[in-house]
């Protein structure tokens, strides 16, 4: 029997290879059809099919490796689920693999709307900083199945897992299994916001009793199901994990102060806490713990200073792809922020944002969403105005911004109305404020 690897972006080819290596018969499609795309395949060796639609099913396929940006309502994925073939995500099928050749690797998985790529990098920091070896994969990593071997030596996963890839993936038993928090995002890709919720508490199935669980104490949707989990289930930010006044404490010992930390915001104490208990349960001590969290920068584009002109500091928050996201940027602001918000429409709710406003001197909506955006914020009381594009509101920002402000693009929407993604949208951003600060000067 063969197995379809459905979706050839870097996880799929990633799995079409890690199954050839095994032995595994592998047909590797994609409902797209371009050069790059046969390029790529080309040095795998396998059958390849492009341009597919459901008819692909009748050739017969044992089970589906199903791309994590595919949805599940697309044509070849509902075909198979009414043919009762079984559909994989590629996290899934790199865990069955990890399992039988490594029945003894230790798995923490960190998934939630927002903080999982900065948990995880923390945890990665804790236990090099501890001597700790361990391999990083998943969603904004490596392709699980792209490093099997090296996390076999390892010995130790962090593995970042998104609710897509979560999707498809049945009781994964994880060691440490943390649900950072729960909102409004992704519902162009699940059905519902209950489907994105039920995905995303899939990260606590098949834990066993000597497992962690990890819930925070301001999200509704991990406190509401906190009592139901494991025996060891700790709800960050209450009982002896939390912030007591300006200390960090971890399992009731002082872990660090706020002011020793090398990075802002209050949604960034709370990761701490997280990737110190995961990384603690890995096997790092107090120590390494320390030096892996006051040693930590936070990654690009969140919260990024990348630039001071006239007295004005920039901030690419261009990561922040959720109204979530951007009332945790507003929540560590001080100062009086020019805000630009806006991107690809994905039809998300804003009112979580609004009771940050206040502190905007102005507030600027770009892109494809921006109208929409504006006549919601509107609605709220707001005082609003759209712009075409990230250019202009930039032009925009500096004509508003007065000395002592920040001007921050924490955008709430995805980038792919202007941009590849958000990286791009966040480097034009720092060369565009550069740019014209240079040529006003
Ligand atoms: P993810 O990998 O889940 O997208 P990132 O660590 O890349 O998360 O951060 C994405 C955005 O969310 C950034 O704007 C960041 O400042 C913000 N963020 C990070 N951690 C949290 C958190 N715990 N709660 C709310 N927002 C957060």
């Amino acid at each position: 029997m063969t197995t379809l690897v459905y979706g050839l972006g870097e996880s799929g080819l990633a799995a079409a290879r890690a199954l050839t290596e095994r032995g595994v018969e592998v047909v590797a499609a994609d409902a797209n059809d371009s050069e790059n795309l046969r390029h790529s395949v080309l040095s795998l060796g396998v059958e390849t099919r492009f341009g597919v639609g459901s008819e692909l099913l009748e050739e017969g396929f044992d089970r589906i490796i199903a791309s994590p940006g595919i949805r599940p309502g697309d044509a070849v994925l509902s075909a198979a689920e009414v043919r009762g073939i079984p559909i994989l995500s590629e996290v899934a099928l790199g865990l069955e693999l990890l399992r039988r050749e490594a029945p003894d690797l230790k798995v923490a998985a960190v998934t939630g709307t927002n903080g999982k790529t900065t948990v995880v990098d923390m945890i990665g920091h804790c236990l090099t900083a501890s001597g700790i070896p361990h391999t990083v994969a998943g969603n904004s990593w490596r392709a699980l199945t792209g490093c099997l071997e090296e996390i076999r030596e390892a010995g130790a996963l962090v593995l970042e897992i998104s609710s897509f890839q979560l999707h498809y993936l049945e009781s994964p038993g994880f060691d440490v299994a943390a649900l950072l928090n729960v909102r409004p995002d992704h519902l162009n890709w699940h059905a519902s916001f209950e489907e994105y919720v039920a995905d995303k508490l899939r990260v606590f199935d098949g834990q066993d009793a000597h497992a962690l669980a990890l819930v925070s104490a301001g999200d509704e949707v991990g406190r509401s199901v906190a009592e139901g989990l494991v025996p060891e289930t700790i709800v960050v930010g209450e009982g002896e994990t939390r912030l007591e006044g300006e200390s960090l404490l971890l399992r009731g010992h002082p872990l660090a102060e706020t002011s020793e930390l090398p990075f802002g915001g209050r949604h960034n104490r709370e990761n701490v806490l997280f990737a110190a208990l995961t990384a603690g349960r890995l096997g790092a001590g107090m120590t390494g713990i320390r030096a892996g969290v006051l040693g930590y920068g936070l990654k690009p584009h969140r919260m990024e200073v990348v630039g001071e002109y006239e007295g004005v500091t920039w901030v690419d928050d261009s990561k922040a792809t959720n109204p979530a996201a951007v009332a945790a940027a507003l929540s560590g602001m001080e100062g009086p922020v020019v805000l630009i918000l806006g991107g690809s429409e994905k039809e998300t709710n804003f009112s979580e944002v609004v009771p940050h406003l206040a502190r905007c001197r102005a507030i600027l909506c770009q892109g494809e969403a921006g109208p929409r955006l504006a006549g919601f914020l509107r609605e709220a009381g707001a005082e609003v105005r759209v712009l075409p594009d990230l250019g202009s509101a930039v032009e925009e920002a500096r004509a508003v911004a007065r000395p002592g402000d920040v001007v921050l693009l924490s955008p709430g929407c995805a980038s792919f109305d202007q941009f590849s993604g958000y990286a791009e949208r966040g480097e034009v951003f720092a060369r565009l404020s550069a740019v014209r600060a240079g040529v006003r000067r």
